[in-house]
């Protein structure tokens, strides 16, 4: 069984369909990259993934459930954002642990999950610091690490790096690529860059009018014409 199984899933919003039906299959531990221009559909994909918006039909599956009837705090997929969507007044170990509260753990365990987290981006010694005493680097990686501490069953990622330089980007994007093969997280990635697909991807979904073009690898995707 796959980790993922998309099947048959289309969307609508009103008279505009954002996605015709499709299906799509992920394995255990891919990093598979939503690529396409804007308005292909990738960001409707990915949010019907994480439960955000439920398919007009269709189902998504996760390791065999339909995420359609999960209340938040049960989803297992965690979604990093473009604009990190961390909260202000609280500080990177608070905005880390929260999700860890609302799921009951207790104070012990927390504190080491958000260690463990924290070190996993190499920002063990910024726990106490607010959002805004950080650069938009170190937010997003807070933002990643708030995401990996819930130990979700896929990770979600909308364009993580789009507000960053271009030299920050290549870095995180490769902090991404290594966390993910330390933990074997599955991950989707959306992206409108092929170059950052073709970098980070193991297999890569080409997007466009909300169809899938073409699925493969990017050694398949950068032979073809
Ligand atoms: P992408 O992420 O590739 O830029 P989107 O998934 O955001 O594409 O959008 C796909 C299509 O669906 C676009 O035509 C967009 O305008 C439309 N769309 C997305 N979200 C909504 C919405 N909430 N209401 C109406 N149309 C939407
Ligand atoms: P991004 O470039 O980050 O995908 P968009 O401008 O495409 O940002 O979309 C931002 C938000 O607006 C999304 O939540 C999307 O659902 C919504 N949206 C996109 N297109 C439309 C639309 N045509 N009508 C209503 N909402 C839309």
């Amino acid at each position: 069984m796959s980790t993922l199984d998309l099947i048959d899933i289309q969307k609508s919003y009103g008279i505009v369909t954002a996605i015709e039906p499709l299906s799509l299959s992920v394995a255990n531990g891919e990093l598979v990259c939503l690529l396409g221009p804007s308005g292909s559909g990738k960001s409707t994909l990915l949010r019907m993934i994480g439960g955000f918006e439920t398919p007009t039909a269709g189902k998504v599956l996760i390791d065999g459930v339909d995420v359609a009837f999960d209340p938040p705090e049960k989803r297992p997929t965690a979604m990093v954002f473009q604009s990190h969507a961390l909260w202000q007044h609280m500080t990177v170990f608070e905005n880390i642990a929260f999700g860890l509260k609302l799921r009951g753990f207790g104070k012990a365990e927390i504190k080491r999950k958000v260690e463990a987290g924290l070190s996993l981006v190499g920002l063990q010694d910024y726990g106490q610091r607010r959002p805004s005493q950080l650069s938009g680097g170190q937010r997003q990686r807070v933002a990643i690490a708030r995401c990996i501490v819930l130990e979700p069953k896929i990770l979600l990622m909308d364009e993580p790096f789009a507000s960053l330089d271009q030299h920050l980007r290549d870095r995180l994007r490769e902090e991404v690529r290594q966390i993910q093969k330390t933990l074997g997280i599955t991950t989707i990635f959306v992206t409108h860059g092929q170059d950052e697909a073709l970098s980070v991807a193991d297999r890569i979904v080409v997007m466009s009018m909300g169809r899938i073009e073409q699925v493969g690898t990017p050694g398949d995707i950068y032979a073809s014409p």
